[in-house]
């Protein structure tokens, strides 16, 4: 390679690809080794301050290769200590990424695609309509930024004793469908749970998928990492109407699916099954019961998520009532039930509210416009659209705390 061809992003790589690249460049497969820690425990980008690799190794990478973290456009930090971080990928769209710290864990929610396909009807990433896959140094830089920015790094030396990580479990319920990213969320998973890297508990990284069931399918080959569904519904033709792979994948498929990769796993874990809570739409009781008796062979945990409102859509957030209501009925039929609490309300915070800034390739977000622009001549005020300050996501739910 020479000097002006584009170098090579050493960031978003796994274990195994570090080192091929390295066998590649003829060098020992330790080297790897050396370089991950460096980059992923130490937060070190420049190969000069790796200072365990031989000098002419350093020159050698300085010329071929790089550690690039995506840029960080923006940070808020809210009064409850939650941070949210816009990252500006490479397709020039902005996606979003929050830590929810607790008394005893910090939680990462980590963004996969700049926009989505999917089009979930009670999603603001939908709306905005798709752009591109993070790669997967864009994935895992955010475990890294937020490394950097909370303290998580050790030292900048070897074999410096460990450093408290700040950030000790991760969510992919940021922006996107994890799954239609696969590859590099997969290398982006391994990482978060390398011991040479973030050594990542798998019961402390969990995957949400709106339920690809080819890709489910496809994930006890790659990973094993930990598993939320978002389910929405009890019968597929709700769920037809609010969350549209549903119609490709219907819900006996993706249990199926998901109880395979669960009892693919050599330990023994559930997974979580989500359930946006939207006022009218399927909050009665009589769909909690209906849940309760789909799920009844289905090991699993609830957490139920309130819908959190936003700009260009018509749903409203359910009474505590009726989320009491719904999670009594499932509690009383056996089910361990967490209800998402939202954190970080005044950095414009809550849970599916990920808007980013996302340069649509599918004219999804020029056709809710229109939508938009259509009701509010009916409806006066309605004519608000997405900005940042709609954004994202910070929500916690227990269901995580004993994982
Ligand atoms: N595509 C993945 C991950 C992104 S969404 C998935 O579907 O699981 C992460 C979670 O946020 C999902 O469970 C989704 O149901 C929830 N969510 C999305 N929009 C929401 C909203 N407006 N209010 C509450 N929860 C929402």
């Amino acid at each position: 390679m020479n000097q002006t061809a584009e170098k090579t992003n050493l960031l978003g790589m796994s274990l195994p690809m570090l080192q091929a690249y390295f066998q590649s460049m003829g060098e020992k497969p330790f080297r790897a080794v050396q370089v991950m820690k460096w980059i992923h425990q130490r937060g070190v980008t420049e190969f000069t301050a790796m200072t365990d690799i031989s000098h002419s190794l350093q020159q050698k990478l300085q010329l071929v290769a790089e550690v690039k973290p995506p840029k960080i456009v923006e940070e808020f930090l809210a009064a409850d200590g939650c941070y949210k971080w816009i990252v500006e990928v490479a397709s020039g769209s902005r996606v979003e990424t929050v830590f929810i710290p607790e008394a005893d864990r910090g939680t990462l929610c980590i963004s996969s695609q700049a926009g989505c396909t999917l089009d979930c009807s009670f999603c603001a990433t939908g709306k905005q309509g798709f752009n591109s896959n993070l790669t997967a140094a864009e994935i895992i830089g955010q475990l890294w930024w937020a490394n950097h920015r909370l303290g998580g790094f050790a030292p900048p030396r070897p074999h410096a004793g460990k450093t408290t990580r700040a950030v000790s479990n991760v969510v992919m319920m940021g922006m996107g469908e994890p799954l239609l990213n696969f590859d590099n969320v997969m290398a982006s998973l391994s990482l978060m749970m390398e011991d040479n890297a973030y050594g990542l508990s798998k019961r402390r990284v969990t995957i949400s998928t709106a339920g690809v069931v080819p890709a489910i399918d496809r994930l006890k080959d790659f990973t094993d990492a930990s598993l939320a569904v978002s389910l929405h519904a009890p019968n597929d033709e709700l769920r037809n109407q609010i969350v549209p792979v549903n119609r490709k994948y219907p819900i006996r498929e993706l249990l199926r699916s998901v109880a395979d990769y669960m009892a693919s796993l050599p330990d023994k874990r559930v997974p979580v099954i989500e359930y946006t809570l939207i006022s009218g739409v399927n909050d009665h009781k009589h769909l909690a019961h209906e849940l309760a008796a789909l799920l009844r062979e289905f090991p699993c945990k609830i957490n139920l998520i309130p819908f959190n409102p936003f700009a260009q859509s018509d749903y409203r957030r359910p009474s505590n009532n009726a989320v009491n209501n719904f999670r009594q009925i499932l509690q009383e039929a056996g089910y361990t039930v967490t209800v998402r609490t939202t954190r970080g309300d005044d950095i414009g915070a809550a849970c599916g509210q990920l808007v980013g800034e996302v340069a649509d390739q599918t004219r999804r977000s020029e056709r809710y416009r229109r939508a938009a622009a259509d009701a509010q001549a009916v409806v006066p005020g309605s004519n608000r659209t997405f900005t940042s300050a709609d954004n994202l996501a910070i929500s916690v739910d227990s269901a995580q705390r004993s994982i």
